[in-house]
């Protein structure tokens, strides 16, 4: 699930790693424009993705 840079204008971001940890899913993005370094955290519940 890609997301958007929030230092910069660049979208679409794809994670470089996903952790899972029961209904959450954790995704650690690095920004290829400004460097920037971010995680979101997601509950899988509310995408109906959960096992
Ligand atoms: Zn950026």
């Amino acid at each position: 699930m890609n997301d958007n840079c929030p230092r910069c204008p660049r979208e679409n971001v794809a994670p470089i790693t996903e952790l899972r940890d029961g209904t959450q899913v954790s995704h650690l993005y690095r920004c290829a424009g400004c460097g920037h370094v971010w995680s979101t955290n997601r509950d899988l519940g509310a995408y109906g993705e959960a096992a």
